[in-house]
């Protein structure tokens, strides 16, 4: 997959994914990420962003031209992307569409700034509008960061076990069991017998059934 990334602030992205799985993802040649300094995308000698809203009121709006240049340089390149705005306006984004957008194989992603992006960008060069939840953030850089950590690590060949995306939370709209490791008991606490009886299939049953509950405890929507 190839992600480019629109935005002002370009430097915020390299540490977050030059590590980690992203990291191993793009070593591998499995994504790759282009990301764009949407002044270099400006004509005038200040490489302004944004302006004053029209109507007034408070704050900047940023820039149709620079957003609409840069996509358009991407287009010629490499042909259509899925553009992306992401916005606290957009759909909510969840697994199911992580899973949807981890199939393309090219997305841009549109990083919003002050009020957010000229109404003319949403409705005319955005194919979707994403929200990574109900607040708001002053900029879309870490809304794309968890978007691209999400879709990436569901690409084949990223993960190092391709169960542990079989068996994690959201899969058959459940919450994923408890996990325990070494030591077996740390001050006063146990590990459930059950997990060293050796018993695979009343581990497993076990596990069933702690997902179950905790999903009904703290996601009775997910079960409905
Ligand atoms: N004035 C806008 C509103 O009330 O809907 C909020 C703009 S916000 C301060 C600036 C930018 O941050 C947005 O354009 C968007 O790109 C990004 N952003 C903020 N919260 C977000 C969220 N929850 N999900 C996705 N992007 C978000």
């Amino acid at each position: 997959m190839r992600i480019d990334i629109l935005t002002i602030f370009p430097e915020m992205f390299e540490p977050v994914l030059n590590e980690s799985i992203v990291k191993r993802a793009r070593l591998k040649k499995i994504v790759e990420f282009h990301i764009h300094d949407l002044r270099d995308y400006t004509s005038d000698k200040h490489r302004k962003v944004d302006d004053r809203p029209f109507g007034g009121g408070s704050g900047m709006v940023m820039r149709v031209e620079p957003i609409f240049n840069c996509l358009k340089t991407i287009k010629c390149k490499e042909g259509k992307p899925r553009v992306i705005l992401l916005t606290p306006q957009g759909k909510r984004l969840n697994q199911g569409k992580v899973k949807k957008l981890s199939k393309f194989s090219h997305i841009a992603l549109i990083c919003g700034h002050y009020e957010g992006v000229d109404e003319r960008v949403r409705c005319n060069l955005a194919d979707e509008e994403v929200s990574i939840g109900d607040y708001v953030l002053t900029g879309g850089e870490l809304p794309a960061m968890v978007l691209i950590d999400a879709v990436v690590r569901l690409m084949p060949g990223v993960l190092g076990n391709k169960n542990s995306l079989n068996f994690e939370s959201f899969e058959g709209n459940l919450l994923e069991y408890p996990h325990y490791t070494r030591p077996y008991s740390f001050r006063k606490m146990d590990v459930p017998d059950i997990l060293i009886s050796g018993d695979h299939n009343k581990i497993e049953a076990w596990r069933r059934v702690q997902a179950l509950k905790r999903t009904k405890a703290r996601r009775p929507d997910l079960l409905r």
